[in-house]
């Protein structure tokens, strides 16, 4: 009977389905994230088929090395950048991620937190709740509208692509976006612009939204310089990771008047925020839960799941990284 370890408790969706294939699913007890040791030592349990494994578990070689018969690591997230794709590839072991399932919602996320910033929805909630409402005033908290502003979009994969539809179709957005490849379907959808540089976007957007994935290439992608050729008037909303932000330039630029505020979902360091980010009015945190709806997690859990079916029954895994 094929074992399946699962790195963390997930929703059941996925985990039902191994079971009813008939594979012996062991999840980890623990209430939180297995250190490295943990998860080491978990894996020599027993000659593991799979893996499903959670963004916050780091799988490199030596993880591989603890679980030598497991033929696929599924990832329970779209992003992989936790796992050494490369090493595993050099092992002839799949890698897999959950992408389409957590797009709506994370693009809902995205427009929750844009929304929220620019009408100062979580500064006025702790006004109000401190008592300090005293009536109505013209000048009360006053924000920012999105409507018909310009929204710049880093990185028009398939989370971008769903924000630049909300933006265009629901806030009369004007498109702008960045990318190492051309998205022609939002060209043609939402009448998108593309520009050929980061900078580009930076000079024009009033709302610059991240969407790519951590890579080499994209750690710091917003960087001090960068920062300070975004509009004063403008706000940077991150829900992809929080390495592509210099998070300690970020507070540096949102304390001076650099740009007017930003919206977060990850941070470089997680769990821990840069020095002096919570402490801002003209921010808003949330901890990385942009594909946290009871829709997309438990869609997550299948597909994770059938990505390890598909390998463990000889095909190709349908969500298969390279
Ligand atoms: P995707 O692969 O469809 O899109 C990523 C896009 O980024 C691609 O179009 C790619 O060409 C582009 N890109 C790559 N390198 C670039 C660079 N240097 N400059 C500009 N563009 C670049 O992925 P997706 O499904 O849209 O997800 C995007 C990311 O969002 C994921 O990798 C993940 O890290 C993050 N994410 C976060 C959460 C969360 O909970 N906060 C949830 C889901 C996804």
């Amino acid at each position: 009977m094929p074992t399946v370890f699962v790195t963390r408790k997930i929703p059941e969706t996925g985990l039902k389905l191994l079971r009813e294939k008939g594979y012996e699913v062991d999840t980890s007890e623990k209430d939180g994230v297995l250190t490295k040791e943990e998860l080491i030592a978990a894996l020599r349990m027993k000659p593991y088929d799979a893996v499903l494994c959670l963004l916050t578990d780091t799988i490199d070689a030596a993880v591989f090395d603890a679980a030598p018969s497991a033929k696929i690591f599924a990832n329970y997230a779209v992003g992989f950048d936790n796992v050494d794709v490369a090493e595993a590839k050099r092992r002839g072991v799949v890698v897999s991620n959950t992408p389409d399932v957590l797009t709506n919602t994370v693009a809902e996320h995205t427009f929750a937190l844009m929304l929220a910033i620019a009408h100062r929805i979580a500064e006025a909630d702790r006004f109000t709740r401190a008592g300090k409402y005293e009536g109505w005033a013209p000048e009360l908290l006053l924000g920012t509208g999105v409507s018909g502003k310009t929204l710049g979009i880093l990185g028009a994969g398939r989370i971008g692509a769903r924000v630049a539809y909300h933006g265009a179709k629901s806030f009369d957005m004007r498109v702008l976006y960045y990318d190492v490849r051309r998205n022609e379907a939002i060209e043609k959808e939402v009448n998108a612009e593309f520009r050929d540089s980061v900078e580009a976007v930076l000079k024009e957007a009033d709302f610059v939204t991240i969407h790519v994935p951590l890579l080499y290439s994209t750690r710091h992608l917003m960087n001090r310089a960068r920062l300070a050729l975004m509009k004063p008037t403008a706000y940077l909303v991150n829900t992809s990771r929080g390495p592509v932000i210099d998070e300690a330039a970020l507070v540096e630029a949102l304390g001076n008047g650099v740009i007017k505020g930003a919206a977060l979902d990850v941070f470089e360091n997680e769990p821990a925020l840069a020095t002096g980010l919570s402490e801002l009015e003209n921010v808003i945190v949330t901890p990385h839960i942009a594909s946290a709806t009871e829709e997309a997690r438990s869609a997550m859990s299948r597909l994770a799941a059938e990505n390890i079916i598909a390998v463990l029954e000889g095909e190709e895994a349908p969500n298969a990284v390279r």
